[in-house]
């Protein structure tokens, strides 16, 4: 336990460097168990499995790009119009690219 309490700091909107990550890297380790998973269960050939695998595939990709983005600093920042996603979304979906509106948006 490494908590510094000395520097209580509310910071709804961005994420430490350090901690968006840490949380990118669990979901990055989430998929790639998944993706074990599949294979390992020799279905990989089975339609839905292959496109359950696509899917996990797709995810790792946005994780990769949302590495990026904290590599040049514009994680957190929608890219769509540019304000910071909140918090609690980055929870859910830390590699997300979309605010809720945006992401309503491009769905529709
Ligand atoms: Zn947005």
């Amino acid at each position: 336990m490494s908590l510094d309490a000395s520097r209580i700091e509310p910071r709804p909107e961005r994420l430490p460097a350090h901690e968006a990550r840490q949380r990118l890297e669990h979901a990055r380790n989430t998929r790639i168990t998944q993706l074990r998973a599949l294979d390992e269960s020799g279905q990989a050939d089975d339609q839905l499995m292959s496109a359950q695998k696509a899917a996990i595939e797709r995810v790792l990709k946005e994780i990769d790009e949302a590495f990026a983005r904290v590599e040049d600093g514009t994680y957190g920042a929608c890219l769509g119009c540019g304000k910071p996603v909140p918090g609690e979304r980055l929870e859910i979906l830390p590699y997300t690219r979309y605010c809720v509106a945006c992401q309503r948006r491009a769905a529709a």
